[in-house]
């Protein structure tokens, strides 16, 4: 059997659900109790699935938009338990630190910790912060701190900003509103908008060690990206590179959520197969239906060992 390591797979603490009002109730496949547990359901499902490692990371919003006063220790706490439950079981977990974005220093320090001091391997950040995206010159000393100490940022999407909110959805029914939002469609603009925008702002120029991994099979730039150079490139004439050369050089996909076959020839296209990463989001897509998924696309075996495990243990140094 292939070794499979999935690496957007989210868990939550009862203080983190207390402290963000987080309701997930609603949702189907109970993702509030899944969430929860770091242990017998979670490792039982996984086994069930075929996946080896989950990297765990908390469940957006995370501790982002809450006061620095509450954010910054709740943050170390996530952290420091998440270390003590991954260590009972080394071979299985990993994990991407939460990071208290609304203070930057903290946020920088806090990944420096959780990277020399428990192990883990990146950080995972929810979209914006108080309406800023991560280019936001507030946010340089998060970014430096990952680039030197060579780890990745897992961009994963986040709730929109209230007036995003207010002039993109509003008038439209509630749940549907809700969704169009976030995982129906909003979040996977937003999430690629911000990629293009760290790379629009020089971002990479200044810092080429940054690495960036994307969801949702890139977010949609697979899709965009022609569009996106054509229009793009002839006017940044600031940026050392073409768009697609950052595209392949500082960013990784991965595939959760998005079992999806034409999305992900695409993908394979643009991006190249050493940048594609098996993922499913855990608990919101099902460990068997992505593996199942995976097992069954018609690739080079080499191929397939890269895409379930081999690029990320070696970008995340695993296995
Ligand atoms: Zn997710």
């Amino acid at each position: 059997m292939t070794r499979i390591v999935a690496l957007e797979e989210h868990y939550a603490t009862p203080d983190l659900l207390d402290a963000t009002g987080l309701d997930l109730s609603w949702l189907p496949m109970d993702p509030q109790r899944r969430l929860l547990d770091v242990a017998e359901d979670r490792l039982a499902d996984m086994d069930a699935a075929g996946v080896d490692v989950q990297v765990l990371s908390a469940v957006g919003p995370g501790v982002q938009e809450l006061p620095d006063e509450v954010a910054i220790p709740l943050a170390r706490d996530l952290n420091t338990r998440l270390h003590k439950d991954i260590a009972a079981h080394p071979d299985r977990f990993a994990a991407f630190a939460t990071l208290p974005t609304g203070n930057p220093q903290a946020a920088a320090a806090e990944l420096d910790h959780a990277v020399t001091e428990l192990g883990f391997v990146g950080a995972l950040i929810n979209g914006t912060t108080r309406g800023r995206f991560l280019d936001h010159p507030e946010h340089a000393a998060v970014l430096e701190t990952a680039a030197r100490l060579d780890v990745p940022i897992y961009l994963h999407p986040g709730t929109p900003p209230a007036p995003v909110l207010a002039a993109y959805y509003s008038d439209v029914p509630a749940l549907l509103g809700r969704m169009l939002a976030t995982a129906g469609y909003g979040w996977h603009y937003e999430a690629s908008l911000h990629a293009l925008r760290l790379i629009a702002t020089g971002v990479f120029d200044r810092l080429p060690n940054l690495k960036i991994i994307l969801g949702h099979l890139g977010e949609g730039l697979p899709f965009h990206a022609q569009r996106v150079e054509d229009v793009i490139d002839p006017l940044a004439t600031d940026l050392a590179k073409p768009v697609r050369a950052y595209l392949q050089e500082n960013f990784w996909i991965t595939t959760s959520g998005y079992y999806y076959d034409g999305p992900f020839a695409l993908a394979r296209e643009v991006f190249g197969d050493d940048r594609i990463l098996f993922s499913v989001d855990y608990p919101f897509s099902d460990n068997t239906v992505s593996t199942r998924w995976l097992n069954s696309l018609d690739l080079e075996p080499g191929t397939r060992e890269k895409i379930a495990h081999a690029n990320a243990d070696r970008l995340l140094g695993l296995g």
